[in-house]
Formats: structure tokens, sequence, C-alpha cells
């Protein structure tokens, strides 16, 4: 299996510290406000990697921290006049129910910066003792131009950093020692939540808490660590000088990170107010839809977010749940009895998709080309049952089909609840149209059906449905 690694620029052969295990981290959200779906991105790619690794055999121990304390927070918390603590515990909640309904699986571990404070003062006081970092007037520095490979994850050169930074003055920073130091510990301010150290009473840098929380659930050295791209710098960076220096070896062998979710070619974020959030979208759509959207372009590729891509993506969705609503009717309506010998060579052929799926997701989890072997299989299926086959070759579809979307982290089959209630109040809507003669609208509700694969029959007890065979 190959994966593209930042810190080397290359596409890799990955090979685990241990045989058979990934340690990987992946860094959450600031949880001050709902998610919109471009934190959204990480989440689905990397839960989707993590189930390719699980289905390759790997035992993953997946690490993702919420960020609980944080500027953003304490501004959320002043506003509404309650606790940072109350705004970060109310939106983790939140998130949880957001990444649930988006198939996305909860962590090994879901650490939160606050629950880890010892630790990163046990990092900092060894950086300090090591040399690598200085405190000056209780806010305590990372001593950067001492870790000489400052610069080789972003693949940025230290001097050309130093002269950017240059014309940045940053108010209270001009105590340090160099304008690229960075800050690990810092004292409170009025109302903030702090800790005691033996510096300030204050609290941790952001930078810090990911270095120790990896260290501590997965160990000094990990497998992979991820985030979207806008993490490379300066938070991965730093990450890298912290971890290094204080534990003395290579942190992470393979750094994954996902390039933007865009809105009219501009990454979309909350500062710049371009954004949905994974409510919004829920509100209008099944959030399977949007897992699609995300999983039908490579994690490394931009990707602009459309009412358009949407559509595309619901009718996608649907193909696939057609096809697996088809196949599990004829489950149970099918021929009794073994597989025929043509059905048995079918079959030898649909292994194919598993097989191509598979080579697609080895090459740095390619989910655009691998969602295209599920739709081969799609069709493959429905063309080979159009004329009634026994129920045991549609079972094994059904079984490579769902196997399939289940790594994608895609659930093919509708719910039969969930599918009635949506069916049922069609039909009602369409008997109202048609009460109101509104034959225009009643028959574009039965083409919408029939898009969903739903026949409507009109008997004498009032109108049933099935699914089209
Ligand atoms: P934040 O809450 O801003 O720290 O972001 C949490 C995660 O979402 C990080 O991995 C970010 O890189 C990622 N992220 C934020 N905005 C976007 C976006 N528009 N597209 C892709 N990833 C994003
Ligand atoms: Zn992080």
């Amino acid at each position: 299996m190959k994966i593209f690694n930042s810190l080397t620029m290359k596409k890799e052969e990955f090979v685990p510290i241990e045989p058979g295990k990934i340690r990987m981290y992946v860094c959450g959200p600031t949880v001050y406000n709902l998610i919109h779906i471009g934190n959204a991105r990480p989440m689905i790619v990397f839960d989707t990697a993590r189930r390719y690794f699980e289905h390759k055999g790997y035992e993953v121990n997946f690490v993702s921290n919420f960020t609980d304390v944080d500027d953003k927070i304490i501004k959320a918390a002043i506003e509404e006049g309650v606790t940072a603590e109350e705004i970060s515990q109310r939106y983790i909640e939140e998130c949880k129910k957001d990444m649930a309904a988006m198939n996305v699986r909860p962590a090994t571990t879901h650490p939160l910066a606050t629950k880890e404070i010892g630790g990163m003062i046990g990092m900092i006081s060894k950086l300090i003792k090591k040399d690598y970092a200085y405190e000056k007037n209780g806010t305590v520095y990372f001593r950067t131009r001492k870790f000489n490979e400052y610069g080789k994850l972003s693949h940025k050169n230290l001097d050309d950093l130093r002269s950017g930074f240059r014309t940045l003055k940053v108010s209270g920073e001009d105590e340090k020692e160099d304008n690229l130091d960075f800050v690990l510990w810092k004292p409170k301010k009025e109302g903030e939540p702090a800790w005691k150290s033996p510096w300030c009473e204050g609290r941790p840098g952001w930078h810090i808490e990911c270095s120790v929380m990896a260290k501590k659930y997965l160990g000094d050295e990990i497998d992979i660590h991820a985030g979207g791209e806008d993490l490379i710098f300066p938070h991965h960076e730093n990450e890298i000088a912290q971890s290094e220096c204080a534990n003395g070896v290579p942190f992470a062998r393979y750094w994954m990170h996902n390039a933007f979710l865009n809105i009219n070619g501009t990454k979309m974020s909350k500062s710049l107010g371009n954004f949905f959030t994974v409510r919004d979208i829920a509100a209008h759509y099944d959030l399977q839809v949007l897992r699609l959207l995300m999983l039908s372009a490579h994690y490394r590729t931009q990707l602009n977010f459309s009412e358009e891509l949407m559509a595309s993506a619901k009718s996608s969705l649907e193909r696939i749940t057609n096809a697996a609503g088809h196949l599990l009717d004829l489950v149970t309506n099918g021929a009794d009895g073994e597989l025929t010998e043509k059905e048995e060579a079918l079959l030898t052929e649909a292994r194919k998709f598993a097989e191509s799926f598979d080579a697609h997701m080895d090459d740095d989890i390619n989910t655009a080309d691998a969602l295209s072997d599920i739709f081969e299989l799609v069709k493959f299926a429905n063309i080979t049952t159009t004329d009634g086959c026994t129920k045991a070759y549609a079972r094994a579809l059904h079984q490579e089909l769902e196997a399939l979307c289940d790594i994608l982290g895609l659930i093919c089959d509708v719910p039969d609840e969930a599918l009635s209630a949506e069916v049922e109040a069609k039909i009602a809507e369409r008997q109202e149209a048609r009460k109101a003669k509104d034959f225009a609208r009643a028959d574009a509700i039965r083409d919408e059906l029939a898009a969903m694969g739903i026949e409507l029959m009109d008997t004498k007890e009032g109108v049933k449905w099935k699914r089209k065979a």
C-alpha cells in the first residue's frame, strides 16, 4: 500500500513501526461552534483511511483530540456569559452527533486538551531542561533556531521564514529571542481558564497539546499523523519540533494532509463566513450524500462545494441503494436452489470489482476511483439480474456491494422504516395533488419515486408500492 507522505513529498510504500498495527493521530476540531462541512472533510477521509487499514487486517489505534481551550472558545463563553467548559462540552456533544450522522466512527480515544495539562507541563519542563525552551515573564517559548530540522515538513527555509516575520510585530512578544519562537505556555488573562505551573498560572499553547496527546496515547513514535493542509505550517511543523526535541526520536513516519473544501474557489472557513454547517446540510440531505460527495474526489485535491455536486452525489447514492434494494428483494423472491453454473462464472467475474477497488485504495486511498469500482459493480448487478436469478446469487452480489460500501463508510441498505416513511409521505402528497387536479405535480412525484427505485400500484385498497425489479 502506498501513501503520499507530505514530509518527503512522495508516494511511499507504507511500512508500520510494529507489524500489523497502526498508530494514527488526527488533529481534531476546536469546539466553539457547530462544525462546518470543511471540518467534516478530514473526519470523513481519515475515517475512510482507517476503515481501509482495518479491512487490510491492521489493528488501528486511532486518536483524535478535541481542542477545548482556545481564544475562540473563551470569546464565545464571554459572549454567552457562561464558562468556557460549558461551551466546549456542548460543542463536543454536538460534534459527536454530527460524526455519528456522517457514519464517522468514534476514535479509539478522543482526548481533551484540558485533561492533559499535567503532561504538557511535563513536556515543557523537559524542553526547558534540554535548552529547547525558555521562560520570559511567565511565558514559555520554544527556541526554534535550536532545532536544525525546523521547516522539514513545510519545506520552508528558516532564513526566509525569519525575514518574513521581521515586519510582523506581535504585541507583547517583543521579549522573544527570535521571531520564529512560538509559545508553549502563556499567562492567564482576567476571566480565562488557567492552571498552575512552575512558570505562572496560565494555559498551554495550541501546538503542545497534540505533541503530548500523541505521546500519551500512541507513544513517542507514531505511524501516521493527519489533518487538513492548513495545519502543515505552523501547527504540524511545531509539533515535530516539540516532540522530536523532547523525545529524541522521529515523531511521525507518514504525514497525510487533506486539501480544502472550497466554496466558489475559496476555502470554506468560519472566519470568512462562507460556510455551511453539517447541520445545515442535514436539514436538506441524508448525510450519506455528503459523505459520498467528499469521497468522490481524491483527498489531496481541492473540492468545490456546490448544490449541483450535492444533487449529483444524491443520485449516485440512489444508484447504489436502488441496486442494493433490488438485490435484497431477490434474496427474498429469487429462485431457490444452488448457484447455476453461469452464476458461478458471473460471481468470479464480479470479484474483479473488489480487486480493482483494493488496488485503487492501495494507491494513496484513491476513493474517487474506488467509488467507480462500486458503480461498475452496481451496473453489473443490475444487468445480470434483470431476468431473475437465484437467491444465492443475489445474496453473494449484495454481500460484495455491502462490503465495499462499508469500507467507504457508506450504508447501501436504506433502512426500511426510513424508506417507507419517505415513500408514504410522497404518496400522500401525490394524493393531495390529484385531489387538487394538479396532475403535473402528481406525475412529478411518481417520477421522483421511480428515480428512487419505487413503483406505485393503484389498487382497490389504495396506492401500494414496491421496489422495482
Ligand atoms: P479547526 O477546528 O479549524 O482546527 O479545524 C479542524 C480540522 O478541519 C483541521 O484538520 C483543519 O485543517 C480542517 N479544515 C478546516 N477547514 C477546512 C476546509 N475548508 N477544508 C478542508 N479541511 C478543513
Ligand atoms: Zn494538532
